[in-house]
């Protein structure tokens, strides 16, 4: 017993390692993962490190492939968390700084009248840009990564980023807007 619960506990310190350090492969256009209704958490699933761990990934995936946001079906894990980040970098050089925020189960309760059309790429869709109408203003729920929840509003840039991630949780790429 006690065997086995070292040889567990070696096997998930392993997986963690792995998640919080490596830079994820990043799931591409057609591939069937990015066309699913990705799965929400469940309560009892906040605050666990392996929740901490992907989130952790997700970042550092797309910090080094210079995105302004993720979502976890763009790394093969079909569940509804996103990262939203903007900053500028050489593929957004005028995009706003924000601090990066974890967002699980996001949902957008309101979308402004008024839309903004503007270029999206996407890290699944290497090659192609375009311009995407969006709502310019939303308001958002949302639970942090320990289950709190949070209700806020986005507008301009940030917005568009939220939008973007959670259409990827509904199995839409923004090809798909143009
Ligand atoms: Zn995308």
């Amino acid at each position: 017993m006690l065997i086995s619960k070292i040889h567990n506990n070696k096997k998930i310190d392993m997986t963690l390692d792995i998640l919080m350090s490596a830079i994820l492969p990043v799931a591409q256009k057609g591939e069937e993962i990015l066309k699913l209704k990705a799965a929400t958490i469940a309560s009892d699933e906040f605050s666990s490190e392996w929740l901490i761990g992907l989130s952790n990934a997700m970042n550092v995936t797309m910090f080094e492939r210079n995105g302004v946001g993720i979502a976890a079906p763009q790394v093969y894990v079909s569940k509804r968390v996103i990262i939203v980040a903007s900053r500028p970098n050489p593929r957004y050089p005028d995009a706003p700084e924000m601090q990066p925020v974890v967002m699980i189960n996001p949902e957008i309760l309101s979308f402004s009248d008024e839309t903004d059309l503007g270029e999206e790429g996407c890290l699944s869709v290497p090659d192609q840009r375009g311009q995407v109408a969006r709502a310019t203003t939303i308001h958002v729920k949302y639970f942090t990564l320990c289950g709190e929840q949070i209700e806020t509003t986005f507008s301009g840039f940030p917005a568009r980023i939220v939008q973007h991630e959670i259409d990827h949780l509904d199995g839409i790429l923004f090809v798909e807007r143009l």
